[in-house]
C-alpha cells in the first residue's frame, strides 16, 4: 500500500474505521422497520426488517465464531439473492472474515478450482445447489464444513457432502449478543473473481474502505440515486461483484430491499415488481430482454417501476427506447467491472443538457457515462500517451480510485497497474463534459485494413431493427482486409427479416466501410455466467466461416 506524507498539523476529527457492519448497525437503528423481501428457493415470499436481519446477522457472526473462523478467513457463499445471503454479507465481512461469493454458473472444476484458489474455510449453499455441491465437495482442500442455507425439515435425508450442516440450526443455537468488533479499516471484507473467459479466474479482494467508500459514492443522486424512499430489487445477482455494492448501499439509504431469489423469468420478476412496488432495479441487458418481451407480450405496463441501471455490456440504445417510450421508466446505463467494486461511471444529464433537442440528450443518455466522484479515468494510444478528449479519438481506458483494484488476490497476474492507473482493457472515447463511450473490449474489436470497427455500434444499430432480438458482431478473417464484420443474429419470436435487409438497415447510420460483409441466423447466443454474451465463444463457433467478400 502506497504511504504519504504526514503533515506537522493533523486534523481533529474521531477516528473511527470505515467498517462494513456500520452499516447494517445504521439500517437497525434507524430504519429498524423498513422491510427486506425475499422470495424464497422454497418458492414462497418471506418478510422481515433490517432490525430482524442484524439480529440474524449478529446470531451468524456468533456462530462463525464458534466454528472457528477468524479474521482474515475466507467464506464463501454459492446462494441467489435472498434474506440469508444479505445476514451472511453482514455476519461474514462485520466479523472480520471475508466473505467470498463463488458465481454457481460456472463449471464445478472452476468452483473447486476458486474454492481452492480462495482457501475457502467453510461454504454455504441454497438447496437449489446442492447436487453442484455434491459434485465438487471431494475437490475443496481446505473446506472444514459445508452449511445448506435452509431449514431443519428441509435438510437431506442422506448426501455424499462431508461435514454437512444447517443454516437454521447453526442460527438456533447461538445468541444475538454480539459487538461487531473494530479493526483497520484497509482489512480485506469480500472476494469475487472475474468471469475468466480466458484462462484461469482472479481474485478482486475488496477492503472495508473500499466498500464503504463505494457505498457512499453509488448511491449518490447521479449515479443509482437511492434514498429512504425507493423499494430496490436488485436483479443483478449477490455472486456478481456483490451485485453491484446493493446490498451495502441500499442499507445505508434505508432503502426497502425486494430479493429476487431463483426466479429471474419475466413473469415472476414483473409480479414481484408489481406486489412489492418496486421503484428501481438493476441488471445486466439480458435479464431486461425477458422482462421486457414477458411485460409485451401480456399487454402489461409498470405501476411503480421507475428508475434502472443498466450495465455489465452496452445496453442496446433500442432497449432504452422502450423502456423510456413505452414504459415511462428511466434508465440510467453505468459501466465498471469486478475489479472497480464495479462502478465506474453513470450517463445522467446535466443542467446545461435540459434545453437540447431530445436526440441530443438520448445520444448522450446512450454512452456509459460520467465518472462518479472517487473514479478518475483516461484514455491512452498503444504507445501510452494520454489521448484527447474530443468524443471522437478512441484509446485503451484506465481507471484509478480508491474503490479500484491494484493488485489481485495472491498477486496472480503480477504488477497490473500502468504508472498506478489500471488498464481496463477497454477501448473508448471521453467527450469534453467528461462523458465515456465504450467503442470495444480490446479483445472483440475488429481490425480491418489497420483501422479498428467498435463492434457495439454495430450490435445496437442490429438491435433497433423491429425484427432482431440480439445481435453480436465478430471479426472474420478477411484475404484483404485481415478482419471483416459478421452479424449473428437472433430473431424475435415469430418475426422475419432478411441478411440483404439487415445489411441494408445500416445505411447512413455508419460509415459505409463498417458495414457487416454477412449476417448469420442463430437460434441463440452463447450467455456466460454473468449474463453476458460470450464472443470467444462465437469466435471460435465461426472461426472456419468464409465471408462471401472473399
Ligand atoms: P465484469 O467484471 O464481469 O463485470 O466485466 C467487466 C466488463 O464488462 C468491462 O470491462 C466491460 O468490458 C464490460 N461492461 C460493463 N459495463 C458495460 C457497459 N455499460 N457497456 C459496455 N461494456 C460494459
Amino acid at each position: 500500500m502506497t504511504e504519504f506524507p504526514k503533515s506537522p498539523l493533523m486534523g481533529q476529527m474521531m477516528s473511527q474505521p470505515l467498517l462494513i457492519s456500520s452499516i447494517i448497525k445504521h439500517a437497525d437503528r434507524y430504519y429498524g422497520s423498513n422491510e427486506i423481501v425475499s422470495r424464497r428457493v422454497e418458492g414462497d415470499i418471506h418478510r422481515y426488517t433490517y432490525r430482524d436481519c442484524h439480529k440474524r446477522s449478529r446470531q451468524m457472526a456468533n456462530a462463525l465464531g464458534g466454528l472457528g473462523v477468524k479474521i482474515g478467513d475466507r467464506v464463501a457463499t454459492l446462494a441467489w439473492n435472498g434474506y440469508r445471503h444479505l445476514e451472511l454479507y453482514y455476519a461474514i465481512s462485520g466479523s472480520g472474515a471475508v466473505m467470498h461469493t463463488i458465481n454457481p454458473r460456472l463449471h464445478p472444476e472452476q468452483i473447486a478450482y476458486i474454492a481452492n484458489h480462495a482457501e475457502d474455510m467453510y461454504l454455504f449453499f441454497d438447496m437449489t445447489f446442492l447436487p453442484l455441491v455434491e459434485a465438487f465437495a471431494a475437490h475443496c482442500k481446505t473446506v472444514k464444513g459445508f452449511i445448506a442455507m435452509c431449514d431443519k425439515d428441509r435438510m437431506p435425508a442422506e448426501s455424499k457432502i462431508p461435514n454437512l450442516m444447517c443454516y437454521e440450526e447453526l442460527l438456533e443455537k447461538n445468541s444475538d449478543q454480539y459487538e461487531w468488533p473494530l479493526f483497520d479499516e484497509n482489512s480485506a471484507s469480500s472476494l469475487c473473481y472475474t468471469s475468466g473467459t480466458t484462462g484461469n479466474p482472479k481474485g478482486a479482494l475488496y477492503s472495508h474502505r473500499s466498500t464503504v467508500l463505494h457505498s457512499y459514492a453509488s448511491a449518490m443522486p447521479d449515479a443509482l440515486n437511492v434514498s429512504a424512499r425507493d423499494s430496490v430489487l436488485p436483479v443483478v445477482p449477490m455472486f456478481h461483484v456483490n451485485a453491484w455494492g446493493l446490498p451495502y448501499s441500499v442499507p445505508l439509504t434505508g432503502a426497502k430491499l425486494v430479493f429476487p431469489g431463483p426466479a429471474l423469468d419475466g413473469k415472476s420478476v414483473y409480479e414481484l415488481f408489481e406486489q412489492e412496488k418496486v421503484t428501481f432495479s438493476a441488471g445486466v441487458p439480458t435479464v431486461w430482454l425477458g422482462l421486457l418481451t414477458y411485460v409485451g407480450q401480456n399487454n402489461l405496463k409498470f405501476s411503480t417501476f421507475k428508475r434502472t441501471v443498466i450495465g455489465g455490456s452496452a445496453c442496446p440504445p433500442a432497449m432504452m427506447k422502450t423502456f423510456r417510450q413505452q414504459y415511462g421508466v428511466e434508465v440510467v446505463h453505468a459501466w465498471g467491472m469486478t475489479e472497480m467494486s464495479p462502478l465506474g461511471t453513470a450517463g445522467t444529464l446535466q443542467s446545461h443538457h435540459m434545453d437540447l433537442p431530445e436526440e441530443k440528450k438520448q445520444a448522450i443518455l446512450e454512452k456509459q457515462g460520467h465518472a462518479i466522484y472517487g473514479v478518475d479515468m483516461k484514455i491512452v494510444g498503444d504507445d501510452g500517451k494520454e489521448l484527447p478528449w474530443d468524443g471522437k479519438t478512441y484509446g485503451n481506458l484506465l481507471v484509478k480510485g480508491p474503490w479500484i483494484i491494484s493488485s489481485y488476490f495472491k498477486n496472480e497476474a503480477g504488477d497490473v497497474l500502468q504508472d498506478g492507473w489500471f488498464p481496463t482493457g477497454d477501448v473508448a472515447t471521453i467527450d469534453a463534459d467528461g462523458y465515456m463511450q465504450i467503442t470495444d473490449r480490446s479483445k472483440d474489436v475488429i481490425k480491418s485494413g489497420g483501422e479498428w470497427i467498435g463492434t457495439i455500434d454495430l450490435e445496437n444499430i442490429a438491435m433497433a431493427h423491429p425484427a432482431v432480438q440480439q445481435a453480436a458482431c465478430i471479426g472474420v478473417f478477411h484475404p484483404k482486409w485481415d478482419e471483416r464484420p459478421l452479424l449473428v443474429v437472433v430473431k424475435k419470436p415469430g418475426a422475419e427479416v432478411t441478411k440483404e435487409e439487415l445489411i441494408k438497415f445500416y445505411e447512413g447510420k455508419i460509415a459505409k466501410w463498417w458495414t457487416p460483409d454477412d449476417v448469420t441466423f442463430v437460434d441463440a447466443l452463447p450467455i456466460g455466467a454473468t449474463g453476458k454474451v460470450l464472443k470467444n465463444r462465437i469466435r471460435e463457433q465461426f472461426k472456419e466461416y468464409r465471408l462471401p467478400t472473399t
